[in-house]
């Protein structure tokens, strides 16, 4: 497959990595913001093992090209996927037709991982967890009647633990780190921070390294001759703008009314506990009247919409 290089960003002055911590707003931006456990992608640290984590968004599938142009130091993508069940079905259909293949011809590794349950040696996927009857917590970040999102466990126990115990397989240790890289843009650059340290890993953002915006992610992947890839994330996730939702119910109905059914689910469990009622999106109402047929919302901007602020979700 021809990769074209593209033209407006000049990646051909842009020295191959390892790249210096040093240069670009985008590193400065990252230092200044003084979070413990960034590390951008820098000479000479000790890091065996170098991964990107792969989220089938349009991010992460810009640095998969990238690294088939060997503009950055990453051959390893893993992917954690939260389970067939969960994860969005055009995710899962682009990664199968287009990313999969697309790392094999260039000799990249793209792996998928599953959180296994260490008792049963069998994979538990997030929606099993959110169906199970006698289950009293949520996993994900649903919404309390003020829209807030609530605490979520899932990205915590169906990514980044599932890359942390995957990493540790491999041999990365609190001496020797595994150098993780994120799909964080720019444009997203409040996403880079570390609020789940694991001690034998590191993060790097070689988007910012090399400061690029989401824009600059589909040129890169267009102009490898892809398609661009859909939305990434879990077709339930709270955290999704009212467009997606909109989307979802114009597009694929028939998974729209899942999220509904699952949404109702959770609040018949609440009702048996004497708990009050959550929501999938932030207007304190059910699903089908939050997002009703045929009508479009005037769009909201609020940062907790449309992103996931671990930077694990949604690249
Ligand atoms: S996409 Fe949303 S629901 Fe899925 S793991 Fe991420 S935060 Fe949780």
């Amino acid at each position: 497959m021809n990769i074209g290089e593209p033209a407006h960003l000049n990646l051909r002055n842009i020295p191959s990595v390892p790249w210096p911590a040093s240069h670009g707003t985008a590193s400065r931006g990252v230092a200044e913001m003084g979070a413990a456990n960034v590390s951008p992608s820098v000479a000479g640290e000790d890091c065996g093992i170098r991964a990107i984590s792969f989220g089938g968004g349009q991010q992460s599938t810009a640095l998969l090209v990238l690294a088939a142009q060997g503009r950055i130091n990453f051959r390893t993508f893993l992917f954690a996927n939260v389970g067939d069940d969960s994860e969005s079905p055009a995710t899962l259909r682009y990664v199968e037709e287009y990313s999969k293949p697309f790392a094999f011809d260039h000799g990249l590794e793209l792996t998928e991982l599953r959180r296994i349950m260490r008792l049963t040696g069998l994979e538990r996927t997030l929606l099993q967890r959110l169906e199970m009857p006698e289950s009293r917590s949520i996993e994900i970040p649903v919404r309390m009647g003020n829209g807030a999102p609530g605490n979520r466990a899932c990205t915590d126990q169906w990514k980044i633990r599932v890359v942390a115990r995957e990493t540790a397989r491999r041999g990365a240790t609190q001496e020797h780190p595994a150098l993780i890289g994120m799909g964080i843009s720019l444009d997203e650059i409040h996403r880079a921070k570390d609020t789940n340290p694991i001690p034998h890993q590191r993060k790097a953002y070689p988007l910012l390294d090399l400061g690029l915006r989401r824009t600059d992610c589909q040129r890169i992947i267009l102009d490898a001759g892809l398609p661009l890839p859909p939305k990434s994330a879990c077709w339930f996730c709270p955290m999704k703008r009212a467009e997606d939702w909109q989307n979802l119910r114009r597009e694929k109905p028939a998974l729209f009314a899942r999220a509904c059914a699952l949404e109702s689910t959770l609040n018949d469990r609440r009702d048996a506990l004497g708990l009050d009622h959550i929501y999938l999106t932030r207007y304190a109402r059910p699903l089908a009247e939050a997002i009703p047929d045929g009508v479009d919302l005037l769009p909201i901007f609020d940062e907790a919409d449309g992103s996931c602020d671990s930077g694990w979700c949604m690249t």
